[in-house]
């Protein structure tokens, strides 16, 4: 069976990692045929804006896709791709596992976490006014839908997988209004996962307890921005941001992608690891039902990294994205 699927290969060192994952597919012997779309800073200079309309229909028609990261103007400019991205097919549960590598220097053993993140609301929505000059408001928009929704695809996902805790991540002791909402409605979905451990923590107190021991989390749930920050964090536990995967999930659609953002500072040289998206690439597998092909990239990322010799700049290593991709498909 051929998979169509969108290939989005983005701004900075998404074209070269998007590449690299494309071989490591290429490797598993399954049929794909990619269509690539434009997004993001690059998109602007053909199409007039970062998200071409083309580029959500391909998403929608094929329901897939494979993302590089997207560059986001600082204080101004565009809105962010990916905001627009998730909000439009509304891909409302954002999935990052984080788990220890063989043959990577961090600090940890043993971390296995996933981060599940709401996607489409909370400081995001990108209602910021500015009230009088020197005074701006952005507001957090917190619903009980999206709240629930989240909350359902955080229990279903432990269910599904093993996993036996969820950790609600809030600061409703500030928020009492909308993290309490939050909470609410994450209280409401765990009476109807018995099996499943459920408890609560303040987002400060999280961050510190995570970096003392990460391995005592199972499943974090989180708000939009919370997710995010949290998220960054959990990727050094790992060995940083080139190893850590994600994916952005709907009902109609769903968008893989690396955590990592457009990396400029090395975009263009052949340094980028592009083990988070090639990792990413194994989830867009499994969603795909090929779960035999997803777990044979897995093993061959592990196996590669194992080695020693073939590692990125960024884990202590000299060799390049390409030459990566090589050694991993070369295992797959
Ligand atoms: P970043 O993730 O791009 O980079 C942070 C640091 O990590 C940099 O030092 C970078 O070199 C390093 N890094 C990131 N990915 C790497 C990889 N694969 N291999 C080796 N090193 C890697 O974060 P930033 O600098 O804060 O953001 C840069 C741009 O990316 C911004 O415009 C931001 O809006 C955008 N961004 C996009 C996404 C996305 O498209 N999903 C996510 C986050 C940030």
């Amino acid at each position: 069976m051929t998979h169509v699927v969108t290939l989005i290969p983005g701004d900075g060192i998404g074209p070269e990692v998007t590449a690299a994952a494309v071989r490591v597919l290429s490797a598993t012997g399954i049929d794909f045929q990619w269509e690539t779309e434009p997004a993001g800073i690059t998109a602007i200079g053909e199409h007039g804006t970062p998200l071409p309309a083309r580029t959500v229909e391909s998403v929608r028609r094929n329901k897939v896709a494979l993302k590089g990261p997207t560059e986001t103007p600082v204080a101004g400019g565009h809105r962010s791709v990916n905001v627009e991205l998730r909000k439009t097919l509304d891909l409302y549960a954002n999935l990052r596992p984080v788990r220890t590598l063989p043959g990577v220097k961090s600090r940890y053993d043993a971390v296995d976490l996933v981060v599940v993140r709401e996607n489409t609301e909370d400081l995001y929505s990108g209602l910021e006014h500015v009230v009088v000059p020197g005074v701006v408001e952005s507001l957090k928009i917190i619903t009980e839908r999206a709240s629930t929704r989240i909350a359902l695809f955080a229990f279903d996902h432990a269910r599904a997988v093993g996993r036996r805790r969820v950790t609600a991540v809030h600061k409703a002791n500030i928020m009492k209004l909308s993290d309490g909402l939050f909470l609410d409605c994450c209280r409401m979905v765990a009476r109807q996962y018995p099996e499943v451990r459920y408890d609560e923590i303040i987002v400060d107190n999280a961050c510190m307890q995570l970096v003392l021991d990460p391995t005592t989390f199972d499943v974090l749930l989180l708000e939009n921005l919370y997710g995010d920050i949290v998220s960054d964090l959990c990727a050094g536990f790992i060995g940083g941001l080139g190893l850590a995967p994600g994916a952005n999930i709907g009902e109609t659609a769903a968008v893989f992608e690396a955590v990592h953002g457009s990396a400029p500072d090395i975009a263009g040289k052949n340094v980028a690891n592009p083990i988070a998206i090639v990792l990413s690439s194994a989830m867009m597998l499994d969603h795909l039902r090929e779960h035999e092909a997803a777990d044979r990239v897995r093993r061959a990322v592990r196996e590669t990294l194992a080695g020693g010799d073939k590692l990125t700049r960024d884990l202590g290593g000299a060799a390049g994205t390409t030459e990566i991709a090589e050694a991993i498909a070369a295992r797959v």
